[in-house]
């Protein structure tokens, strides 16, 4: 049987990435921007990537996409995909005057996932409204050290041990 796919958003979910630089050195720059990464990242990646197929989803730009995943993966992890905006349905937030980009978990059925064999990890819940059951709710990182990361381990590690009994899954 395939593995699992976990889609793991990039901003306030792995890193942080900010045009003001912080008192201390990023771990990266992408053009303007000085990246921070997420406490446990490393460990986090090595563990997912032993027990489920990886994929990468933002709503940012393709081309820091591609800047971001390159630094963070390189050739160490093997992503199924790394997608953008441009495979995002763009919605007009009545409260923003802006739009919400949403991560619709059905187009990824285009490469061989159905819907109940993928979990996303999101920061923002809103880009995850058309399958909110799938979704791995993850606090912002906006730079200050956390132990969100190693929580996720234990999230994943249920998710593995539950084999899709929704019970053990109500509390993610
Ligand atoms: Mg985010």
């Amino acid at each position: 049987m395939r593995r699992h796919l976990i889609v793991l958003d990039l901003d306030e979910t792995l890193l942080h990435a900010t045009s003001v630089k912080f008192s201390h050195e990023p771990d990266f720059i992408v053009g303007a921007y000085y990246i921070y990464l997420r406490s446990g990242l490393s460990e986090f990646l090595a563990y997912a990537d032993r027990h489920f197929d990886l994929g990468v989803w933002s709503s940012s730009s393709q081309s820091y996409v591609d800047a971001v995943t390159s630094q963070i993966f390189g050739n160490r992890i093997a992503l199924q995909f790394a997608w953008s905006a441009e495979k995002c349905i763009q919605k007009p937030d009545v409260k923003t005057h802006g739009y919400i980009y949403i991560k619709d978990l059905r187009r990824l059925q285009k490469l061989g996932y159905s819907v109940d064999q993928v979990w996303i990890v999101d920061d923002s819940p809103e880009k995850v409204q058309r399958q909110p059951g799938r979704h791995i709710r993850i606090a912002p990182f906006t730079g200050a050290s956390d132990n969100e990361l190693s929580r996720m381990i234990s999230v994943l590690e249920k998710i593995l041990n539950a084999h899709d009994d929704p019970k053990c899954l109500s509390n993610l």
